[in-house]
């Protein structure tokens, strides 16, 4: 293996849930959700299967896919064509790593915000470029805030992009108006690239709202706006994302895409079409399921002795350990399991600072009731 890919060997997500199904222990770790998405959309996979859509789709994706998400983009109010600005890939991942191939290289940097997901790191190493990690703060009550002033001095002449995820895995803060006009003021000055990451676009909590960073002035013609089905209709395993860019940066993107996996998810993508045309009022309640879910773990953490911090979107609550007498999070982590049969995530897996982010774990709370409930009557046995 080469020595920038040996950091890269395993994943978090591989390991604890393996360590969760050999202990037999609700996996709280990897996020996915427990039940299936719509049922139109699954009978639209199921048509499509028998209807002869199992060769390979074009290159781009399926024509009808491709309008599908351009006129979801709308509710945004931003407009794509879908025969030059729209590229289906291989869920959120390959687009991100698609992106970052085309478009950084040795030499150059790329911003990150810490903690990130973990295929960050590895996709930013694929390319060749550094990553520069700006750390988000945490605050007792409030949500984590994105340091400005740290994401300013971070820019060098180096930089060519930033990746941005809000929602935000693993600690489900919504960036706000604020937080994103400040990104697009450092992108526009510095001619950056965004890169954005919107896989948990739908899932926002309470008065939240998800403003893709391509609305902000300048930032249309600057940014590479990715999405997946995944996340917003609980179909994880089906890896159907999506690239929204100008014709020069979907172009850009699609040269790497086109020769890591060409193409994929054939009769899926008409499914994720149909979903995207006609579920949406299915992921409205998708949402406000997962808001109570929000709440019925985070009250349960709380219960169980865990300092909680707030949720405003994605699948993802994250607890310090703190309080129970524990120090190291992660150490916790893998002892879990097998200790009272619950996997989780340690934060700090995601950072490049692993000292500052070791009292957190992160809790995944898309799953049946009863398995939250479950989950947090074991936690009770750590005090
Ligand atoms: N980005 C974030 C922030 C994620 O949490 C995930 C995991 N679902 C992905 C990207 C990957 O998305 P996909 O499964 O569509 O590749
Ligand atoms: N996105 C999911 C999470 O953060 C897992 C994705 C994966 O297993 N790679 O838990």
């Amino acid at each position: 293996l080469v020595p920038r890919l040996r950091p890269f060997t395993s994943t978090i997500f591989a390991e604890m849930t393996a360590l969760a199904v050999r202990t037999g222990a609700i996996n709280l770790g990897q996020g996915f959700p427990d039940t299936d998405g719509p049922a139109g959309m699954l009978g639209a996979a199921k048509d499509a299967l028998f209807g002869g859509a199992n060769q390979y789709p074009p290159g781009p994706g399926r024509p009808e896919l491709r309008a599908a998400i351009a006129t979801h983009r709308q509710r945004y109010g931003l407009e794509y064509d879908p025969e030059t600005e729209i590229l289906v890939t291989a869920g959120a991942t390959e687009a991100i790593t698609a992106a970052l191939l085309a478009l950084t290289e040795a030499g150059d940097e790329v911003i990150v915000i810490e903690p990130y997901y973990d295929s960050y790191s590895a996709a930013v190493a694929m390319s060749g470029a550094t990553r520069k990690v700006v750390s988000l703060k945490e605050s007792a009550e409030g949500p984590f805030v994105l340091d400005v002033n740290a994401l300013r001095a971070a820019v060098t002449p180096r930089t060519r992009a930033i990746l941005v995820n809000s929602p935000h895995n693993p600690t489900g803060t919504v960036f706000t108006e604020a937080e994103l006009g400040a990104i697009a003021d450092l992108c526009v000055r510095n001619d950056l690239v965004a890169i954005t990451d919107e896989v948990y676009e739908h899932l926002v909590f309470d008065d939240a709202v998800h403003r893709p960073l391509a609305t902000f002035p300048g930032m249309r013609a600057r940014t590479v706006s990715i999405s997946s089905a995944g996340k917003t209709f609980n179909c994880t395993g089906w890896k159907i994302g999506w690239v929204c860019a100008t014709p020069e940066l979907v172009g850009a993107v699609k040269a790497a895409k086109q020769f890591m996996t060409f193409v994929s998810g054939g009769p899926l993508q008409p499914a994720v079409a149909y979903a995207l045309d006609h579920e949406l009022p299915w992921v409205e309640e998708l949402r406000a399921s997962l808001a109570a879910k929000r709440n019925r773990l985070s009250a349960g953490l709380v219960e169980a002795g865990f300092d909680v911090h707030p949720s405003f979107g994605t699948y993802f609550v994250c607890a310090d350990v703190r309080p129970l007498g524990f120090e190291d999070a992660a150490e916790l982590a893998w002892q879990l399991p097998e200790r009272i049969g619950v996997a989780t995530v340690p934060v700090n897996v995601f950072t490049d600072h692993p000292e500052d982010w070791k009292h957190l774990l992160r809790f995944a709370f898309c799953k049946k009731d009863e398995v939250l409930d479950e989950a947090v009557s074991r936690l009770h046995k750590l005090r």
